[in-house]
Order: C-alpha cells, then structure tokens, then sequence
C-alpha cells in the first residue's frame, strides 16, 4: 500500500486486488479513518449459489438523538405539567425498535442506551464500526404550529429541500456544538465536504429508497398522506458508510402526538412498522446488485 500526498489531495494506492475500504470519521480531534480489509471475492462463491446477502444478518443501527444535557424539543405537557423532552422520547422508541428488529432477527446496535450525551461524528463512527447495513437517526419534530403533525423523513443533502427542512436541520446541528469557535465549525464544515465525497455519497440511492418505504409506512401509522421524503444537510448522516435516513417520528410540539410518543402502545406500533419497512427494504436491496463506488481517475465525478 502507498499513499500520495500531492498538493491538497491524498491518494492511497492499494497493491492488492479485492480490497475492501471503509471510510469513516472520528470527532475530537475531527480525522479521517481509512479500514482496509480483504473483500470477500464474488468468484470464491459456488457457480450457481444463491448471493450470500439475503441469507446475512442484517445489523440495523439506530441512533436515538440528543441526550444527556442536550434534551432536544420539549412537549408542552398536560395540565402545566412538564413537558415530554425529545431526548427521552428517541431513547425510548430506539429501545422499542430494538426490541422488535432483534424479535425479528436484525442486529441492532445503539448509538446509546443511557441518557448521554454524544457527538454527532461519534454517532456515524458508531454506526461504521459496526459495520451498519443501515442507519437510522430517530427524531422528534417541532413546530410552531400546534396542529403539525406527522412523521418526516430525511436523507442527506447539502441543500435542503425547503425553508422549513433548512431550519429544521440547523437545530439538530447544534448538538454538541455548545462552546465552538467558529474556527471549528470551518474546520468541521471542510471535514463534512471531504465526507461528503467519500461516505455518505455512495449510498444516496439507497438512502432515498429507504426514506421512501419508512415515510410510506409511517404515513399509514399516522394516517394522513401529506407528507413527503425531503433532503436537509444533516451532519450526523453526512459521515455514516452506509443507507441512512433521519425519522421525525411525531411532533413533539403537538399536544396528541406528545401523548403518543409518552405510550408504550404507539412506540411498539412505531416499532412493528419500522421493522416492516425494513424488512421490505432488504427485500428489494439484496434483489440488486450493488453499484461499485468508482470515482473517475481524474477526481471529477
Ligand atoms: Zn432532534
């Protein structure tokens, strides 16, 4: 193995064939790690046996957001009571989800079990190190408008795909942003652009077709058929080497849905339909092959 460093472009140069590359990032200090392990070869199966891919485990990741002293949305709660926070309402539906995706037969691993805080960068370092077939950032929406309601889904886009998915992924950045400089934020945004190009760009077909059938899904859970897939730069999927959408499951801000989310009888409800969703994506993704990440020689795609 070689690695060029020309200019401002690194290039590694593999000897052997039949390398397989993991690229993902570490937050504090933010760097870039490069795994680099033996592929399983296509030719080393049996003529005529059935891809191996269908019959693997699949490893389901599910990244309950905020936590610790970042708490996220807060309901307004009955009676002047407090409200419902957004950071336990996400652990409590990624236990759920577990719970029913492991009943299922997934892998489930989560990018945390207590009320913890934890980075952005750390979550996606999570889901790579555990080698996710894919990740989910389960949310809790919030609005000024009392009467919004309903589950948005999100894959990842520099732009977003309007006004209201700009803010909404503003918020959600702020996590674990407290006390930066903004020399930091630069240097994060240079490390996110870098990570665009190598993580989570391969997997934006997938991604988009994932956000479809769990938007699909949860829209009948909800009932209502408004709501549609939208694109928002959310940096917790920007470094994720794998499928990965962000679910706001309900509107936190709304008092039925607070209700909701605070019922054990939704969260499982939200559970059996995710593990739904996923099982018709696996379905359809192991039905086709995947698409080599292959960047033209000259670094232009
Ligand atoms: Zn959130």
């Amino acid at each position: 193995m070689r690695l060029n460093i020309r200019g401002g472009e690194a290039a590694i140069a593999l000897a052997d064939k039949d390398l397989a590359s993991n690229v993902y990032a570490l937050g504090t200090p933010p760097r870039i790690v490069v795994d680099i392990s033996r592929a399983v070869s296509g030719a080393a199966r049996a003529p005529g046996a059935a891809p191996a891919a269908s019959s693997r485990q699949k490893t389901v990741v599910l990244d309950p957001g905020h936590g610790g002293n970042e708490e996220g949305a807060r309901g307004e709660g009955a009676r002047g009571a407090g409200g419902l926070l957004e950071k336990d309402a996400t652990l409590a539906l990624a236990k759920s989800m577990q719970e029913v995706l492991v009943r299922r037969g997934y892998r489930v691993v989560l990018t945390r079990t207590t009320d913890a805080s934890v980075g952005l960068e750390d979550r996606a370092a999570t889901a790579n190190a555990a080698k996710a077939d894919v990740f989910l950032s389960i949310h809790c929406n919030a609005s000024k408008a009392p009467t919004a309601h309903g589950t948005e889904v999100f894959y990842l886009s520099l732009d977003a795909s309007d006004r209201a998915a700009a803010a909404l992924a503003e918020s959600e950045n702020r996590a674990g942003l407290s006390g930066s400089s903004t020399e930091k934020n630069a240097a994060l945004r240079d490390l996110d652009l870098i990570l665009w190009d190598l993580a989570q760009n391969q997997h934006l077909a997938a991604s988009a077709r994932l956000a479809e059938i769990v938007q699909a899904d949860f829209n009948r859970l909800l009932k209502i058929t408004t709501r549609g897939v939208k694109q928002a730069p959310f940096r917790v999927l920007i470094g994720v080497n794998a499928p990965a959408v962000l679910v706001e499951v309900a509107f936190i801000s709304n008092p039925d849905e607070e209700k909701l989310l605070s019922s054990e009888e939704f969260r499982r409800q939200t559970a059996e339909t995710l593990a739904g969703s996923l099982d018709q994506y696996f379905r359809k993704a192991d039905a086709v092959a995947p698409v080599p990440y292959a960047p033209k020689p000259d670094g232009k795609r």
